[in-house]
């Protein structure tokens, strides 16, 4: 991890600011390839002085100034984290995995499983008469108009 950090003494403590470069490592949403790359974030925190008086009990959630020094680790993680994709991918076209055999599709754009089976095919037969059979009911119409 790579810092570029800017601290200023300020009022009511230290205000860290800059940006943090990360390598991100995980794998894509889509096909499971293993995902590596450079992601960078902006960083800013204030660092409140501990014995600043404008703090009192209720401001748990506020970093502060300790020892003379900052605890920086939570605020990158949190920096890293919210900055992060929910469902990262290997690129934005990624085809993903097929869902009959979970082959690469990115490797074979062309891949597709043909239905063979008999009994398939008198399946697809069954649910081609039940649609039929649903939508007549639908088609009657049933308008009144005023006039
Ligand atoms: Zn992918
Ligand atoms: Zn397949």
């Amino acid at each position: 991890m790579e810092l570029d950090l800017r601290f200023e003494s300020v009022h009511e403590g230290i205000l860290v600011s800059g940006t943090a470069n990360v390598e991100v490592t995980g794998e894509c949403g889509r096909c499971l390839e293993p995902l590596r790359y450079e992601h960078e974030v902006d960083v800013q925190e204030l660092f409140f002085y501990s014995d600043s008086e404008s703090l009192s009990g209720e401001d748990e959630e506020l970093h502060r100034v300790e020892s003379d020094s900052v605890a920086l680790e939570p605020v990158l993680r949190d920096a890293v984290v919210t900055s992060l994709p929910f469902q990262p991918v290997c690129r934005d076209d990624c085809k993903g995995l097929c869902s009959e055999c979970g082959a690469r599709l990115n490797d074979d754009p062309d891949h597709h499983h043909e239905i063979l089976d008999p009994r398939w095919s008198a399946l697809a037969g069954l649910a081609g008469n039940a649609a039929e059979n649903d939508a007549a009911p639908k088609s009657e119409s049933d308008e009144r108009e005023e006039s």
